[in-house]
């Protein structure tokens, strides 16, 4: 095994279960959300392989129904983050020197083992702990989860096999070390998948991770870890700290080991670690790698030779699953005044049919947003938007907390182009449109490019392909995933690598090699076959 020069191919991406009643996997899911509902699970800490119980308790519950207690989960205080911190660099030098085809292999093995025997268990734990349909679920904690890990394989054998020629009597060769130092993975709540991916991206190039949950998705990234070490992970490549933000930042990020962070979150929380980082900087041993996926404000452009009826499907989807909580989701909304009104006849339609409720009722399209924070937020927009002269709430605009926090399908007109909604990431199904005139199509444009910070996603819709593709040109930088003619969710690992610039990242592009890449820092290695024993130039002899 040694000695073979070993490639992944390309996979195929996993395939979505359709969960037809009378189905084998609708039979297991709807199984496993009655088990899991029935007990509450104790989350420990898990560092150098072992589980660690502080006995500060805090809550997983239910955002449908939040007076249900899922688990209840140890926090962590500053001695277990530098134990982490500690088990991570203890790890280090053996795991990256493992075989690469090794730790390739403990990433498949847990892919396999969630394609099988635990789809159902982390797809019911995502669905229970993050609101999720059982749709939403399969894509996020099973696909797009399972594609990373074997996606990632094929990419890293891409990298590895990048070599610099050798001229005659050398010998050159590229090295790619993982960093020196461990990585600070710090996870969103809304998908499982990055959860996954933030460690495991960096794990498969060789290094060890302090990993940093979401505290309201610590049951499926509970359930995730433990697969990890089924899968064969060794002690102290990833640790589980679940906890406050402001703890464990505080303490990895003032060790001077820090090699790098693998962030998804909101910009405001990625500004606070880059200022502490920047802070600290003559601290570290080396200039930490800084990955992170931020915030949007993604929208859909309708050109007038658009289809209504597809602009209407892709703004109801695009803006509505998961309840408005992807990074990706339609948030604002270019239409131009000839098509607006069968464009909202055309929401309308769809809203009127939608159902809004608990997970465990397949019915519900739309769930309940994470949080009460959340729903604070995106309430008070809502109702900001109610009373404002410069808007009209022309879809939905209620909400109720009283058992789930759940918000209704909301659709704003904005009459004025950069009313506070068309800014705002508001992380809920609210979507705010703003009607031009059709002969302002350059102007609004122009709002378009710099109404808000962000440049994460969005999409162009027209039937005239010319038009599509100017405006294509015209948005440049206004979104690292850019659609045409479709929503702007729903990247794929390997078919649309994922991530914006402006305030919403630094684009490293998740699901491809470039990200990858940010795992390694190469090292040149030259040898010279017979080595030369004078000193002089040619012509001086
Ligand atoms: P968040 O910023 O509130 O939290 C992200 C993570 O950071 C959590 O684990 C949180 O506990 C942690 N955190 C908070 N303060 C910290 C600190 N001081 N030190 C260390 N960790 C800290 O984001 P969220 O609510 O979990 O996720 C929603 C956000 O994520 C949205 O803004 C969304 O757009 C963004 N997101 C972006 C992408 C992308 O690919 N661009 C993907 C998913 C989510």
């Amino acid at each position: 095994m040694n000695n073979s020069i070993f490639s992944f191919p390309t996979p195929a991406n996993e395939p979505v279960k359709g969960y037809l009643a009378g189905s084998p996997e609708r039979a297991a899911i709807e199984a496993e959300l009655k088990r899991q509902r029935k007990i509450v699970v104790e989350i420990p800490l898990i560092i150098g392989g072992k589980e660690v119980k502080t006995g500060n308790l805090g809550n997983v519950v239910e955002p449908h129904n939040h007076k249900h207690i899922l688990a209840k989960y140890h926090k962590a205080s500053e001695k277990e983050v530098k134990m982490a911190v500690d088990a991570a660099m203890a790890a280090h030098k053996q795991w990256a020197e493992t075989p690469w085809r090794t730790r390739a292999a403990i990433l498949l093995k847990a892919a396999d083992l969630i394609a099988g025997k635990y789809r159902a268990l982390i797809n019911a734990s995502c669905m229970l702990g993050q609101s999720k349909n059982m749709y939403q679920a399969e894509i996020d904690s099973a696909c797009e989860l399972i594609d990373f890990l074997r996606y990632n394989a094929a990419f890293a054998s891409e990298i590895y096999s990048v070599q610099p020629k050798s001229a005659p009597g050398q010998l050159n060769s590229m090295e790619y070390r993982p960093l020196e130092g461990f990585i600070l993975a710090v996870t969103p709540f809304n998908f499982t998948s990055i959860a996954s991916n933030l460690n495991m991206t960096p794990v498969l190039m060789g290094n060890t991770t302090v990993w940093k949950p979401s505290t309201t998705s610590l049951l499926s990234n509970y359930y995730l870890m433990k697969v990890f070490m089924e899968a064969g992970l060794p002690a102290g490549v990833v640790n589980f700290v679940p906890g406050p933000g402001s703890v464990i930042g505080k303490v990895a990020l003032a060790s001077p080991d820090l090699g790098g962070i693998h962030f998804t979150g909101s910009s405001s929380t990625f500004y606070g670690l880059w200022k502490t980082v920047g802070m600290n900087i003559d601290k570290y041993k080396t200039f930490p790698r800084l990955v992170g996926e931020t915030g949007g404000k993604d929208f859909i452009f309708v050109h007038n030779s658009a289809d209504p009826e597809a602009v209407a499907n892709a703004a109801f989807c695009g803006a509505f699953e998961y309840a408005g909580q992807k990074c990706s989701a339609a948030s604002r909304m270019y239409c131009p005044k000839s098509l607006w009104p069968k464009v909202l006849k055309g929401l309308k339609e769809r809203c009127a049919k939608v159902k809004v409720g608990d997970v465990m009722n397949p019915e519900n399209f739309v769930n309940a947003v994470i949080d009460e924070a959340s729903f604070d937020t995106i309430s008070k927009a809502i109702t900001y938007a109610k009373r404002s002269k410069d808007a009209e709430v022309v879809i939905g605009g209620q909400f109720d907390k009283s058992v789930g926090y759940f918000i209704q399908p909301t659709v704003i007109v904005a009459k004025t182009p950069k009313f506070r909604t068309m800014e705002e990431e508001l992380f809920g199904p609210v979507l705010t449109v703003y009607v031009y005139e059709d002969k302002n199509l350059e102007k609004t444009l122009d709002l378009c490019d710099t109404t808000s910070p962000y440049g994460l996603t969005g999409s162009v819709f027209g039937q005239d392909r010319l038009a599509c593709d100017y405006i294509c040109n015209r948005l440049r930088y206004s979104a690292g995933n850019f659609y045409i003619n479709d929503k702007p969710t729903g990247a794929v690992v390997g078919l649309q690598p994922f991530g914006g610039s402006r305030a919403s990242g630094t684009n490293d592009k998740a699901g491809s090699a470039f990200n990858l890449m940010r795992w390694v820092t190469s090292r040149a290695i030259k040898e010279t076959l017979v080595s030369p024993l004078t000193w002089k130039y040619t012509y001086m002899k």
